[in-house]
C-alpha cells in the first residue's frame, strides 16, 4: 500500500501541473465568458482532489498506526477523478458540432423535414446513432451516397438529396449525447494536413493525420468531392485504412457509389471501395434536388423563418 501510494503521489503532482498548465493555457486565449470564472468543483485543476488518511502501516512508539494525507484516486483506474468541467473542455476540441458552420448546428433528426422519399434514411442514420455504441465496438461504418450514374437515368438528382443534411443530424446528436467526434469536409481534411508543411505550422502533418486517425468517430462531408491526385488518394487511403478495425466508426457522404469510387481515385479507389463495401452500411439518397427547389420556389410572406430553415441543402 505504501510503495503504491508514493509512486501515485509523484505522479499525480506532475500530472496536475501540467493540467493546470492546460486549463491556464484555455483560459487565457479562450474568448468564453464560460471559462473565465474559476471551476468551484476543481478550482481549475481538472481534477477532483480530495485528501484522505492512509495507513502507513508503521506504528509510533505508543503502538498507534501511522497515518499519512493522500490525494484519493479512482480506485478503478488509480488515477485521480477527472472533473466535469475538465471533461468539457476536452469534449470542445472532439465534438462533431464544433467543426459545422452555424446554421449546420441548427439540423436535428427532430427539426429535419421529412417526407416519403426521406423517412427510411433519416430512419436509418437515427438508428445508427441510437446504436453507436454497438457499431464502435465492431467498428462499423456509415457510407451516405447519391450517384448520377444511378440516379440521372431515372430522371432523378444525385445532388442537393439531403446528404450533408443528414450528416450533420447525425454529428449534433452524436455532440448531444457527448460521444468524441470529428466532422470535416473533404477541403478542411486535405487543407488541415497540407497546413503542417509550412514551416511555422504548430502540428507536425504525424500529429494532424492521428487526430484523424484515432478519433472514435470521423464524420467526412462530402468526400471525393474534387479530382483526387496521387497525395489525396494514398493520403486518404491510409487515413481509412488505419480506421479500420473495433472502436471506430467512419461516416462518409460523397457522389460516388461505393463500386465507382475508382472514377475519382484511379490508384486506390478498388481498394477504398473494398473497404467501404466490407465495413459500410449503405444508404443511397437519390431524388429531387431539393436546392433546385428551394430557388425556384418563392417564398411567401407569412412563412416563417422557422420552416424555412428546416429546408434541405446538400
Ligand atoms: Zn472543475
Amino acid at each position: 500500500m505504501l510503495r503504491k501510494m508514493a509512486g501515485f503521489s509523484s505522479l499525480d503532482l506532475e500530472e496536475l501541473k501540467r493540467r493546470a498548465e492546460i486549463l491556464r493555457s484555455q483560459t487565457t486565449n479562450s474568448t468564453s465568458s464560460s471559462y473565465s470564472s474559476v471551476c468551484p468543483k476543481c478550482h481549475d485543476t481538472g481534477t477532483i482532489n480530495v485528501i484522505e488518511l492512509v495507513d502507513t502501516g508503521f506504528t509510533n512508539s505508543k503502538g498507534e498506526s501511522i497515518m499519512r494525507e493522500q490525494i484519493k484516486t479512482d480506485p478503478i483506474t488509480g488515477k485521480l477523478p477527472l472533473c466535469e468541467c475538465y471533461k468539457d473542455k476536452l469534449f470542445d476540441k472532439y465534438n462533431a458540432s464544433a467543426g459545422m458552420k452555424p446554421e449546420e448546428r441548427m439540423r436535428l433528426f427532430d427539426s429535419a423535414d421529412i417526407d416519403d422519399e426521406n423517412a427510411s434514411k433519416f430512419e436509418i442514420a437515427r438508428a445508427f446513432v441510437e446504436q453507436i455504441e454497438h457499431h464502435l465496438a465492431a467498428g462499423a461504418w456509415l457510407y451516405i451516397f447519391g450517384d448520377a450514374a444511378r440516379a440521372r437515368p431515372r430522371g432523378l438528382s444525385e445532388v442537393g438529396t439531403g446528404k450533408s443534411y443528414l450528416t450533420h443530424c447525425i454529428g449534433n446528436e452524436l455532440t448531444r449525447a457527448k460521444f468524441k467526434a470529428i466532422y470535416v469536409t473533404e477541403d478542411k481534411l486535405f487543407g488541415d494536413i497540407k497546413a503542417t508543411y509550412n514551416r511555422d505550422s504548430e502540428e507536425s502533418e504525424g500529429e494532424v493525420l492521428s487526430r484523424y486517425q484515432d478519433v472514435p468517430i470521423l464524420l467526412i462531408d462530402d468526400l471525393f468531392k474534387s479530382k483526387q491526385t496521387d497525395w489525396t488518394e494514398d493520403k486518404l487511403f491510409h487515413l481509412l485504412n488505419n480506421r479500420l478495425g473495433p472502436n471506430k466508426v467512419t461516416i462518409i457522404n460523397s457522389n460516388y457509389a461505393p463500386n465507382r469510387i475508382e472514377l475519382v481515385c484511379p490508384k486506390t479507389g478498388s481498394a477504398i471501395s473494398s473497404r467501404i463495401l466490407g465495413a459500410a452500411l449503405n444508404v443511397e439518397m437519390i431524388g429531387k434536388d431539393r436546392r433546385r427547389q428551394q430557388r425556384r420556389t418563392e417564398v411567401p410572406k407569412w412563412t416563417s423563418s422557422n420552416s424555412m430553415q428546416k429546408r434541405f441543402v446538400d
